[in-house]
């Protein structure tokens, strides 16, 4: 072998490590759980959980898994691991643009872009490369191929019949989860006002106006410049509206936050955050702004890492449920965990009898931890998505499939 070829397979053998690296690392390596010896559950702790119906407002384990059936030992949630949770509702985010290195203070639009590189590690078709929408479309498809192969473990949520469905056969002992479909940061829309319905039409109910940057909706928490709603923001807010989508407000700045309350007559959610009053960092919004939210009818969800709650312990979970329920009232505190979002927390979705546990030892009534694990979630659901039909929208332009083109 002469000396060149050595070179050349060298050089063929590090790519190849390096790439296998990488695509283990987007895949695996980003979100953790904090190794710990199993967490002590009580007999009355489990009786109490099994008969809870629990849901959670953000998770975004489609991002990067294309296979949500299969239990994985990396990450936090799966289809079977919700199941072992006694999960009955989960909103599944997507993401679309995510500053590789990011931070909670400030982030351009501008910086490398994480979703752009998994793209491309994991072989996304190529209409995904260079369409935020796309991205947004394919991600959905994971859920929707998952309810698909295995419609007795997993179903998708668009209305309220849906939603009742799913509760009416758990009801039965059928351990069926509903998913729902929400979008992480609007820029997700590629500026469109029609994209609303396009993702609508695919089975979307949920949209955060913004990620970790500003976009061309308005300000995020962490953006650059953390201005109000723009005009296109606004037109999206109440073509949202109409379509009776849920607003969700996790990450958009004060002002948008503030613009969005004025704006909108319907109650809005912020999917995954903790409280400034209880933990004093960037990523929350004031307490008074909670408060609007709440007095609007709104729901606030708890998140599990340590940005959020400055005490990611199952103990520290429930003392900002704590915190959220003596502050803005027991009907407005619902979860929120960040799962597989590249959170480190303390347990995966399988350990989540530990927060039934840990509430009861700290006095919580049963009624609040019903509220809290899901009730609110149900109530929420049942008054703010649309009551049957998937609700193709044939007047607002092209209908599409469920499920976007391969
Ligand atoms: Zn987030």
């Amino acid at each position: 072998v002469t000396r060149s070829k050595k070179y050349l397979f060298g050089s063929v053998g590090i790519l190849l490590v390096t790439f296998t690296a990488l695509q283990t690392y987007f895949e695996n390596g980003i979100s953790r759980v904090s190794p710990h010896e199993p967490w002590p559950v009580s007999e009355k702790a489990r009786q109490l959980h099994k008969q809870l119906i629990i849901g959670d407002w953000h998770m975004d384990t489609l991002v990067s898994r294309s296979d949500i059936l299969t239990r994985s030992t990396a990450g936090h949630a799966d289809i079977p691991r919700l199941r072992e949770g006694n999960v009955a509702l989960q909103m599944f985010t997507t993401a679309s643009k995510v500053p590789m290195f990011r931070d909670h203070v400030s982030n351009s639009a501008h910086s490398p872009d994480a979703i752009s590189a998994l793209a491309a590690f994991q072989g996304w078709p190529f209409a995904t490369w260079n369409d935020l929408t796309e991205r947004t479309l394919l991600q959905g498809s994971r859920l929707q191929e998952a309810a698909k192969q295995a419609p007795n473990e997993v179903v998708v949520i668009r209305t309220t019949d849906d939603l009742n469905n799913v509760l009416a056969r758990r009801e039965k002992g059928e351990p069926v989860i509903g998913g729902l479909l929400g979008i992480e940061g609007a820029h997700a829309l590629e500026g469109k006002l029609e994209s609303v319905d396009r993702v609508y039409n695919h089975g979307f109910r949920m949209i955060g106006l913004q990620h970790f940057f500003d976009n061309d909706l308005g300000g995020s928490l962490h953006g650059e410049v953390q201005g109000g709603l723009t005009p296109f923001g606004k037109q999206v807010v109440e073509r949202m509206d109409e379509l009776g989508m849920i607003i969700d407000l996790a990450h958009s700045s004060e002002t948008v936050v503030s613009n969005v309350l004025e704006l909108t007559k319907r109650p809005v959610v912020v999917s995954h955050t903790g409280f400034k009053g209880n933990c004093d960092l960037p990523r929350n919004i004031p307490d008074e702004l909670m408060k609007r939210i709440a007095d609007s009818g709104g729901l606030i969800a708890v998140g599990y890492w340590d940005k959020a709650i400055c005490d990611a312990t199952p103990e520290g979970i429930v003392s900002s449920i704590r915190y959220g329920i003596d502050r803005f009232g027991v009907d407005h505190i619902a979860l929120g965990s960040d799962f597989d979002g590249g959170t480190t927390t303390y347990l995966d979705v399988s350990e989540l009898a530990i927060l039934t546990e840990i509430m009861l030892q700290k006095g919580f009534s049963e009624m609040e931890i019903r509220k809290v694990m899901g009730g609110n979630m149900v109530r929420f659901l049942q008054d703010n998505l649309p009551s049957s039909q998937p609700g193709l929208l044939a007047s607002h332009g092209a209908v599409e499939p469920e499920n976007p083109a391969p």
